[in-house]
């Protein structure tokens, strides 16, 4: 009897051993980049970028890994499609179904729910993780703050400049700034511009492909501040889009709504490489987690984009 209680005691320990080696492996994933900074153009489609001149993304998808076949989530609205791109999730997980979307008024309750109160995303996952990492999201669409857990972030452009409404050219230079001055672990940059230029004068007119350019020429502005900064070689760079559009609108089931640009740039990215699987706009968050050495949470879906990785 004494016998088998000590072998039981034993047995413990090594199984209890084996589980910690187990878990230490699954939850402190080798980080990729010390760094990564998201561009998200609202609106920027892929027919859009090959219509116009972007010298910046070219330089990116020759330098980096892409994939012009990306899909966003329906339906082809902003706010459910910028929350999947950072929670890792599809709509009937966050519930955030429409622009109408708010904390305190949905038709769908998130399936689960983290800091704030909010379905959870890399914001709020990274924070938790890593309490000292410094984070920012700097926008021009002031809707995007609401997606987020706002106390997981050091920075917040609406916060911070107190304006009723920032312009992409603003929105830009305070990106640059903070590059310049504080060197994020994580920073989130959204431009609104392109998608006006859709609505206002149809995607694929003239100014449409304009504005794509000038997408373009500000992603080069935030490159150049990395530079600058000296964390270009140790920041991982992702340049999507929440949707595309048809005539002057978005919101329905076509490809030319829901295809958007995913490109990566950075240390470890494969210099070049089209990425030939499938990307859903809710692995991006999951990539920046598997980037950063984050673990995500279980109610993710995403799924890291190992394949643009060396
Ligand atoms: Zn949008």
């Amino acid at each position: 009897m004494k016998m088998k209680s000590r072998y039981f005691i034993w047995m413990c320990i090594a199984l209890a051993a084996l589980a910690a080696g187990c878990s230490e492996t699954i939850s402190d994933p080798e980080p990729k980049a010390q760094r990564v900074i998201v561009i998200g153009i609202d609106g920027m489609s892929p027919d859009g970028i090959a219509a116009s001149p972007t010298p910046i993304m070219d330089f990116i998808m020759e330098n980096g890994a892409y994939t012009l076949t990306a899909r966003g989530v329906l339906p082809t609205s902003s706010s459910p499609n910028w929350k999947s791109m950072i929670s890792g999730s599809d709509t009937e997980h966050h519930g955030v179904t429409s622009n109408k979307w708010e904390k305190d008024k949905f038709i769908l309750p998130a399936a689960t729910t983290g800091m704030e109160d909010i379905y959870p995303t890399i914001f709020g996952v990274l924070r938790e993780q890593r309490p000292d990492a410094k984070i920012a999201a700097i926008y021009d669409w002031k809707g995007f703050g609401r997606l987020l857990e706002q106390s997981a972030l050091d920075y917040d452009s609406y916060k911070a400049t107190g304006k009723e409404k920032l312009d992409e050219d603003e929105t830009a230079q305070l990106a640059i700034d903070y590059i310049l001055s504080e060197k994020p672990d994580f920073l989130f940059v959204h431009l609104d511009h392109v998608d006006h230029a859709g609505h206002q004068h149809g995607h694929g007119s003239s100014h449409y492909n304009e504005s794509v350019t000038k997408a373009d020429t500000l992603i080069g502005n935030i490159l150049q501040a990395a530079k600058d900064a000296v964390i270009y070689d140790e920041t991982l760079f992702i340049i999507s889009a929440d949707h595309g559009g048809v005539g002057t609108g978005h919101g329905g089931e076509t490809l030319d709504e829901i295809e958007i640009p995913f490109m990566l740039l950075g240390p470890g990215v494969k210099k070049g490489h089209t990425i030939d699987h499938q990307v859903m706009t809710y692995d991006n968050a999951a990539t920046v987690a598997f980037a950063l050495g984050v673990e995500p949470p279980y109610a993710w879906i995403g799924r890291p984009v190992k394949s643009a990785f060396e």
